[in-house]
């Protein structure tokens, strides 16, 4: 199961252990939206002279017999299985939440994106559903952005290349996730307009390629000013991937260089928001 290139697999132990282990999680879930165990953690997003200038929302669940469980654990089954939906959902909410009760503080608010996955984009009316989670907290679309992967532009293209436009034209900026991880990168920018683009991780790791990457960022970073998007680059670690990225003028800086992704909490005091 979920193996497409092998037709036998021996059930043992580990793959039991796994099945239940899923089933658990499965089954917590309910309970764990009710009992605030989903965590919101924040990730600041910097310009090159590191200000903060946004942030991205994870989702973080803390298990109380678990512990502290990672997005990477519980988002694929809740993909597989539907709960996504309920989860991003939930996400949307508390950020507009957040974001109400610092514009109530007289807080300068700063743009905040949360994760759309693919599953979402089979919904016709997807746009006017978050902007009916936003406005019961009459928050300003323009700091709830968007993020939503390549993938999506696998399924129904009509819906997605829709709604995107619903939301942009309703005032979210909408963001491509991961981009270059995916198969149709290039095709999906010819399509779809889109605001902000976040360069892949992977793109900066890796030693015996990563000249090369240098390169594709620079010519991608290029592209993307030339379709007015703005650039965030994803998983920035060291001072020479920052000055890199200086001298290629990327707008935003999203990466452990900076800081780890942090509780609600810790981010407003430690960026005055
Ligand atoms: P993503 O949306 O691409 O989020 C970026 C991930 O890269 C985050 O991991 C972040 O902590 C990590 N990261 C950023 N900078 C660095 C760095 O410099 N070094 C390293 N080692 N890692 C860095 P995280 O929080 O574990 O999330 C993993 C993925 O889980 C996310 O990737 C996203 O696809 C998914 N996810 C998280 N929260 C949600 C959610 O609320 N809804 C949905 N649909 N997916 C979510
Ligand atoms: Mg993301
Ligand atoms: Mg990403």
């Amino acid at each position: 199961k979920g193996n497409q290139h092998r037709r036998v697999a021996y059930y043992d132990n580990e793959l039991r252990e796994n099945i239940l282990h899923e089933q658990e999680l499965i089954n917590d879930f309910q309970q764990a939206i009710k009992e605030e165990q989903l965590q919101i953690y924040l990730h600041p997003q910097m310009n090159v002279h590191g200000k903060m200038l946004g942030a991205e929302a994870l989702v973080r669940w803390i298990h109380p017999t678990e512990g502290f469980i990672p997005p990477n654990r519980f988002i694929p089954i809740f993909e597989k299985n539907g709960f996504i939906l309920k989860l991003d959902d939930y996400m949307l909410e508390e950020i507009a939440r957040v974001q109400a009760g610092w514009l109530a503080e007289g807080r300068e608010l700063v743009p905040i994106s949360v994760n759309v996955s693919r599953a979402h984009f089979t919904r016709e009316d997807l746009a006017e559903h978050i902007c009916e989670i936003v406005d019961k907290y009459k928050v300003p679309h323009e700091v709830i952005e968007l993020e939503l992967t390549e993938s999506a532009f696998f399924d129904d293209k009509k819906v997605l290349l829709n709604t995107v436009k619903k939301l942009r034209d309703s005032g979210f900026p909408v963001s491509m996730d991961d981009f270059g991880a995916g198969y149709s990168s290039l095709n999906s920018l010819k399509e779809l307009t889109i605001d902000v683009l976040k360069i892949d991780a992977d793109f900066f790791r890796g030693s015996d390629s990563l000249e090369r990457g240098m390169l594709i960022v620079t010519e991608v970073i290029s592209l993307a000013k030339k379709l007015n998007m703005k650039i965030v680059a994803e998983g920035i670690e060291s001072r020479e991937q920052v000055e890199f990225l200086t001298a290629q003028e990327c707008d935003l800086i999203q990466g452990y260089f900076y800081a780890k992704p942090m509780p609600v909490a810790e981010f407003a005091e430690k960026y005055n928001v």
